[in-house]
């Protein structure tokens, strides 16, 4: 019998701790969120966040740029935020519009409030394992497998996805918890065979139903990273959930498996960084 992972229900446990931990604070963690341009996708995700900190008691202040606007005025905003003594974290939503350099101003973050642990500086700690901010999506992956008791020491986890945002962060994350870790990516030759190695199976991807039940070993942990739109509008996964599942011993439904916990390990990011900076 396999154990569907609640995502939401984990997710919602470190929301409420976090809650009770802000009303202990001194100071207000608050975080900066910059949109560029009118992504539609962005104001939801962005409209989430929000919520979140309401609920959290974290505040949020939100700086809206121009589709037009230029490098100068992006890069200023973010100067400017990171002097602001009441501001912690400084969050960039993506996608912005493409006559900018995200690269250039996610690294113009001071990386003492790079909630999105996307700063060189601390993708550098993260790999030689020192405390920092570790990108969201992977820390929340990591705290379900905590959470649910999942041992990864020793484990072959195999990755499938080398992104800066998920999958390569996940690799540290799963070397400095002792894994052995084997990462897949476009130009990798038999995935099947090596997915079907793994103790613990990461689809992130972003490609519905890649990971099929050929490849997956019996009692696996299957998590599924991937959101993506199927035909008919559904969110889906990366992993074929329904022949996947009766295979696998833990596995991470979409919607309700990671994805809310991303948003929760961001406002863990908040948090810890306004207690750094107090
Ligand atoms: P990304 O930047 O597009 O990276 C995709 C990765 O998958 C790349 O490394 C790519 O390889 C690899 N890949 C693509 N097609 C492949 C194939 N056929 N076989 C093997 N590897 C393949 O995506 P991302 O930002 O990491 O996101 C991945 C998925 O996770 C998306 O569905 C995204 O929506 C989702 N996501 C979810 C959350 C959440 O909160 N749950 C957060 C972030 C992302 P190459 O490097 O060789 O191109």
């Amino acid at each position: 019998m396999s154990t569907i992972i609640n995502g939401k229900e984990v997710a919602q446990r470190v929301r409420q701790t976090l809650k009770e931990e802000v009303a202990k604070l001194e100071v207000k963690p608050k975080i900066a969120v910059i949109m560029v341009g009118n992504d539609k996708a962005s104001e939801v995700y962005v409209r989430n966040k929000s919520k979140a900190c309401d609920e959290i008691g974290i505040g949020f202040e939100e700086f809206l740029l121009e589709e037009n606007a230029q490098r100068e005025e992006l890069l200023n905003l973010i100067q400017e935020l990171n002097l602001r003594k009441d501001i912690h974290g400084i969050l960039l939503q993506s996608p912005i519009p493409k006559h900018l350099d995200i690269r250039e101003a996610f690294n113009a973050i001071d990386y003492r409030k790079d909630v999105d642990g996307f700063h060189p500086i601390n993708v550098g700690k993260l790999s030689i394992g020192e405390d920092c901010f570790v990108s969201c999506t992977p820390a929340g992956v990591i705290k379900m497998l905590e959470e649910y008791n999942i041992e990864v020491e020793g484990k072959n986890a195999v990755i499938i996805g080398r992104s800066n945002i998920v999958g390569k962060p996940l690799v540290q994350c799963l070397l400095n918890k002792n894994a052995t870790v084997t990462v897949c990516h476009s130009k990798t030759k038999n995935i099947e065979e090596i997915a079907k190695q793994a103790d613990i199976l990461i689809a992130a991807l972003g490609k519905p139903k890649f990971v099929t039940a050929n490849m997956v070993k019996k009692g696996a942990v299957v998590i599924d990273v991937g959101i993506n739109r199927n035909e008919e509008g559904k969110l889906v996964g990366d992993v074929d959930f329904e022949n996947v599942e009766p295979l696998s011993s833990y596995i991470t439904p979409v919607p309700g498996g990671v994805g809310p916990m991303t948003i929760a390990m961001l406002m863990s990011n908040v948090v810890k960084a306004a207690k750094k900076l107090q």
